[in-house]
């Protein structure tokens, strides 16, 4: 990626907040409004039906195609296990990433494309861009996302000592606390480079599991919309945690499909402390 100069900033007080994804859905909760994620429903622009059997759907998802259920899930987790690639459960859950955001066009743009679907995702930050686009950290946590910590400068981790590796910890927890209140409960090593002496330190000192991926459809390189739709579609399994990137504008318009080729072959959508917090996860 295109390399910013970093900001200089006072480092601010570490404020002690809840974590970022006590997903309590702020929309009419029940299954009135939830179309069944297993059903074949094609994305419909025909008028809804009114009659007296009809349940109540918001407006603003009316004619929306396939959508998200409502996932009030616990996002607790409490296990020992330092680093997860994928989550244990059997249900048909994935838990979809995006890294090195925010971006100021991209996404704003992915969060419509969630916020239709009633999709909550995982965003892996850049304590840099935090500091640059704070007010886009702060709609992703009112939208019901988690924020993940992606490090401050995005440097290759394996090459930094200890002391540099907690300051690019520190520096991006205290930046998303700043923008948006919350604390981050996982990482994410920039390009999934980390060595195991560093991910039991980071977990012992800030307490972040470190998650890497399941699915990787390559979307850095920029293949094209449909190529990192169908590589997704295919590698898609239960407890999948999927890697893409919000940076990466094509990557942004491959999510319509993608969203809708999952919700179509059952899968649904949590966060990666959902998935963690899942039974049967270590
Ligand atoms: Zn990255």
């Amino acid at each position: 990626m295109k390399r910013r100069k970093i900001l200089k900033l006072s480092s601010g007080a570490i404020i002690a907040l809840p974590a970022c994804s006590a997903k309590k859905d702020q929309l009419t909760p029940s299954v009135a409004n939830a179309i069944p994620a297993s059903s074949n429903v094609a994305a419909s622009t025909q008028p809804v039906k009114v009659g007296a059997n009809t349940q109540y759907r918001p407006p603003a998802y009316v004619n929306q195609g396939l959508r998200n259920p409502n996932m009030n899930l616990p996002s607790q987790f409490s296990g020992k296990t330092v680093s997860h690639s994928r989550g244990l459960s059997t249900n048909p859950y994935v838990a979809m990433t995006f890294d090195d955001g925010p971006h100021p066009q991209n996404t704003p743009r992915l969060l419509d494309m969630l916020r239709a679907r009633n999709i909550k995702a995982t965003f892996y930050v850049i304590g840099g861009n935090v500091d640059r686009y704070p007010h886009i950290v702060r709609r992703i946590v009112a939208e019901g996302h988690e924020i993940g910590n992606h490090t401050y400068t995005h440097r290759k981790l394996t090459s930094l000592g200890d002391s540099e590796v907690s300051k690019e910890m520190r520096r991006t927890e205290d930046a998303i606390v700043r923008a948006a209140g919350v604390k981050p409960r996982t990482m994410r090593p920039p390009y999934g480079a980390l060595l195991t002496r560093q991910r039991n330190n980071i977990f012992s000192n800030f307490n972040y599991p470190t998650i890497l991926w399941s699915v990787d459809p390559n979307d850095w390189k920029r293949p094209g919309a449909s190529v990192v739709t169908s590589r997704i579609l295919k590698g898609a399994h239960n407890g999948a945690i999927i890697l893409a990137h919000d940076l990466h504008a094509p990557t942004v318009d491959a999510m319509p499909k993608t969203f809708d080729g999952l919700l179509s072959r059952g899968f649904q959508f949590i966060t990666v402390s959902q998935l963690l917090a899942q039974k049967g996860q270590a």
